[in-house]
């Protein structure tokens, strides 16, 4: 079959010929659909510091799908073969404290699909049905393709609730842009969004966003403060991972609100905790994954309800021999999601 390999410690990938994998007794051999490229992927193609010190070649990469069921191994249970699927990227190991306590995606054991197990960018790959998500007849194809990422917004936007509040959404990547479809769902009074780059503001528009502010030409903290008539926002969303928008969040955050963070740093972040957080009595959570399953439920239902369209975020398509289309439109910024289509 065909797949893209991180075939070697070095920047890129490989579009290459490698055997059909075999399934064991609890496993699925799985033909994918569509497979969407993750920021994660543009890290292992850049052959970032991140990724020389998180994986080893050879891997096929992707994490991000929708398949079809091809064979199931004679333990399955819960999928037959022709079930639309997707799954959970964290493939969790089912008996660590966490996994017995409701705190799955901090599994201390989990493997990441397309990083630690072989993934998505291929014509066929392989999970344990545990991790398995039959996708609701109701939900375009296209659609269950980013069900993953469309979690991560899910749970960083309702780890507490959002109705008739006040939300500002720092970074309009594509899990930003699900968020303020999905904050905006969930009856949000005013969603301001925050990114440098007008491709994606103007998308943040068209998922429910009442403003859309550009850091490098405008002053965040003082629209934000006018928006909110000096009182400052209810919730803080960080999707950007920058350290200097985490600050602006922090500085606008009306005391006694709560911010969840799940964009990821590149180095330590500094912070005022004192002024900005201790003395404001702000909520800080960090977030990781999905909740299992409980996050694919409420993810299938805003989809499969039409609650939130995530169609506007969905900006490219490729098939799977142009993965090198993606990646550039990726780095560029010029994309919502892009979609690699394998098997359609
Ligand atoms: P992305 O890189 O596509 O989006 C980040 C956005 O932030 C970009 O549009 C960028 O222009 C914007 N940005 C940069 N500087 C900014 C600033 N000063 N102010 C406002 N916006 C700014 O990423 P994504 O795929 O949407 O993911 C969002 C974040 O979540 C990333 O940091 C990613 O690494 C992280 N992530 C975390 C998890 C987890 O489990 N914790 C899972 C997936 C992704
Ligand atoms: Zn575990």
């Amino acid at each position: 079959m065909k797949a893209v390999v991180k075939t070697k410690r070095a920047k890129g990938l490989s579009l290459v010929k490698v055997p059909n994998p075999v399934i064991g007794p609890r496993e699925v051999l799985i033909k994918v659909n569509n497979a969407s490229i993750c920021g994660t992927d543009v890290h292992i193609y850049d052959w970032t510091r991140w990724a020389q010190q998180r994986l080893s070649p050879p891997r096929i990469l992707g994490h991000e799908f929708v398949g079809t069921v091809a064979e199931v191994g004679e333990e399955v249970t819960v999928v037959k073969v022709g079930d639309c699927v997707s799954a959970e990227s964290h493939l969790t190991c089912g008996h660590c404290y966490q996994c017995n306590n409701g705190n799955a995606e901090v599994c201390r054991n989990f493997k990441l699909l397309g990083v630690d197990h072989d993934g998505t960018f291929a014509e066929f790959f392989v999970l344990p049905e545990h991790v398995l998500w039959k996708n609701s007849p109701d939900i375009p194809l296209e659609w269950a393709t980013i069900q993953e990422p469309f979690g991560n917004a899910v749970d960083t936007v309702m780890v507490e609730d959002v109705a008739a509040k006040t939300v500002l959404i720092l970074g309009a990547g594509p899990i930003g842009l699900f968020a303020a479809g999905i904050a905006h769902a969930c009856g949000a009074s005013l969603v301001i969004v925050s990114d440098p780059n007008d491709y994606r503001l103007a998308i943040s528009k068209k998922m429910g966003a009442h403003a859309a502010v550009n850091p490098r030409k405008e002053d965040v903290v003082g629209l934000v403060m006018e928006a909110t008539k000096n009182i400052g926002v209810d919730v803080v969303l960080e999707f950007s991972g920058n350290n200097q928008a985490l600050n602006q969040g922090l500085k606008v955050i009306t005391p006694g609100g709560r911010i969840s963070i799940l964009g990821i740093y590149e180095r330590r972040v500094n912070i005022d905790l004192n002024k900005d957080v201790i003395f404001k009595k702000v909520r800080i959570y960090g977030i990781t994954g999905r909740k299992i399953f409980s996050t694919w439920y409420k993810t299938s239902r805003f989809l499969s309800t039409g609650m939130v369209d995530p169609g506007p975020v969905i900006t490219h398509r490729f098939p799977l021999k142009d993965y090198e289309k993606g990646m550039k439109l990726m780095k560029d910024g010029k994309c919502g999601k892009v979609i690699l289509t394998v098997s359609p």
